[in-house]
């Protein structure tokens, strides 16, 4: 048997409340009444009842945030001052941290000894980075030309401006997190936000709320309404008061915010999905490639955008890394997120058990071999067994398609020329990894490769001041660092003549 980790109390008994959605300083039930179940994907048990927002919702939400855009306290505050709150947030999700991390691992299923060593202090510290970008988000001066008022002189400067009510809406995967990445860069520029979580993981985002209030944040700065895609979503992106709608999720459904966004012609962006190449060269250190290259995969049950989902490796060592990927694959422990060994937990929800299962049958009826895995793991709750599919082609959806689960193909390579030119055949362009010993090709091939984030020796390495995004059909914009705050700023040129 195993042990069963302390996760917190706290934790534990606010997932079973049942919920209710900030918008303005007030918790509320929908407008309608409605409620829906959010379920531990461990179980599939349902864990609390939170509202189910709609139409009705976002428009009070929306109206809320307008308020508190254009005369509310936050509109006047000082950068410092906002920036002591957003700074407060972080120090107050670390002080929660083990709630948070109870959250994450009852409401995603991820283990709890990962949700708190990575959820929780990198939500912590987005807060803390983009606190500090409150007090240094200005524009410039310039000097004009005005080549046909040759003997005027002009004093020019750009001011930055917060881009005004904010739409977000955000994915499972890492559910407090996602809420943070977004959150921090639109709070540091002034905006005010309306959020709505995935349907599958509302939970620490609401939990957060709360924290956010008790840090000091000023009623409607952020509103939260909860529900399904559709119903609150939907208006959401499409909302004419709305300024900017930020989105994290699939690519599918980011081409469908773009058209909702077209009504009023609010900025959009984007961070969509992936299916990014990690390359093993010859002369990597096995020692520290093969785990990296499952930890590539199989971190998150692989549901990350950025998972390193399809393996190239060198030839001459193909073999070596594919037992070795295979062989930390059947080793690796899984269950649920609140067991102390567990290395791996369930996906999120049964639909995604169906997806990803799905994507393995069509693996097996299209030919793929199977080296690891192959299945669904148990009979209860949304397990699948971390798996490794050989000889694949482009054409196959295991290669062609996000799987976002733990599922990786793996493929030879002789040289460069033939490696860049198969990594880049995808519709995607979010992150790849590079393992090598060859200082000149880890950069020449970093150069060639058509994705927003390149990891050389490592995977998976996130920070707040590190700009991720993608090319290609992975998205617009970049998130964290200092370019996130141009999703949120409006530049003004003022000139004038003197
Ligand atoms: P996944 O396929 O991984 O569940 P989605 O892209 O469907 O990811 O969902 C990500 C987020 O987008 C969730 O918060 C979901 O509710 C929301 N969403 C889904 N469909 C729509 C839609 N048509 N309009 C707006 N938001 C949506």
């Amino acid at each position: 048997m195993a042990t069963e980790v302390q996760i917190s109390e706290r934790g534990t008994e606010f997932a079973a409340d049942d919920h209710q959605m900030l918008i303005g300083g007030d918790w509320v039930n929908a407008a309608s009444g409605k409620t829906f179940e959010t379920y531990d994907p461990a179980t599939g048990e349902n864990l609390g009842t939170v509202p189910q927002g709609s139409s009705e919702d976002i428009d009070r939400a929306v109206r809320t945030a307008r308020a508190a855009f254009e005369s509310g306290p936050w509109a006047t505050m000082k950068p410092s001052e906002r920036g002591r709150i957003m700074h407060k947030i972080g120090d107050l999700v670390l002080d929660n941290g083990e709630e948070l991390a109870t959250l994450e691992t009852l409401d995603n299923g991820k283990p709890y000894a990962v949700a708190l060593a990575a959820d929780v202090p990198l939500t912590a510290d987005l807060f803390h980075y983009m606190s500090g970008w409150c007090t240094k988000n200005g524009g410039s001066t310039i000097s004009p030309n005005v080549p046909y008022m040759p003997d005027a002189e002009w004093h020019a400067y750009t001011l930055h401006e917060p881009v005004g009510v904010v739409g977000q809406i955000i994915p499972w995967n890492f559910p407090l997190l996602m809420a943070a990445w977004k959150l921090g860069p639109a709070l540091a520029c002034g905006c005010t936000v309306v959020m709505k979580p995935a349907e599958q993981t509302p939970l620490s985002c609401l939990r957060l709320g709360e924290i956010m209030l008790e840090a000091g944040l000023p009623e409607g700065v952020v509103n939260i309404v909860t529900g399904f895609g559709e119903e609150a979503g939907a208006p959401l992106a499409a909302h004419d008061d709305v300024d900017k709608i930020a989105f994290t999720g699939s690519t599918e459904v980011g081409k469908i915010i773009l058209q909702a966004a077209a009504g009023n012609l609010k900025k959009v962006s984007l961070e969509l999905g992936g299916k990014s190449p990690n390359i093993v060269y010859a002369d990597s250190e096995l020692e520290t490639a093969i785990p990296g290259a499952a930890n590539a995969i199989f971190f998150n049950h692989g549901q990350c955008c950025a998972a390193g989902s399809r393996l190239f490796v060198q030839e001459k060592i193909y073999d070596d890394v594919v037992a070795g990927v295979a062989d930390h694959a059947k080793n690796i422990k899984v269950g649920p997120g609140s067991n102390a060994d567990t290395e791996m937990g369930p996906l999120v929800s049964q639909e995604q058990l169906d997806r990803v299962t799905g994507f393995l049958e069509s693996g097996e009826t299209e030919g793929a071999e199977t080296v690891a895995g192959g299945k669904r793991h148990g009979d209860r709750g949304y397990f699948v067994e971390p798996t490794v599919l050989a000889g694949t082609n482009p054409k196959m959806k295991v290669e062609a398609e996000e799987i976002f689960g733990p599922v990786v193909t793996v493929k030879p390579f002789k040289d460069v020329d033939e490696l860049t030119s198969a990594a880049n055949a995808s519709a995607y362009g979010l992150a790849a990894g590079i393992w090598t010993n060859n200082l000149s090709l880890a950069h020449r091939t970093a150069k060639r490769i058509k994705a927003g984030t390149v990891w050389v020796n490592c995977y998976n390495v996130f920070d707040a001041s590190l700009p991720f995004g993608g090319y290609k059909q992975s998205g617009w914009g970049r998130e964290m660092g200092a370019e996130a705050l141009e999703l949120y700023t409006e530049v003004k040129s003022v000139v004038t003549q003197i």
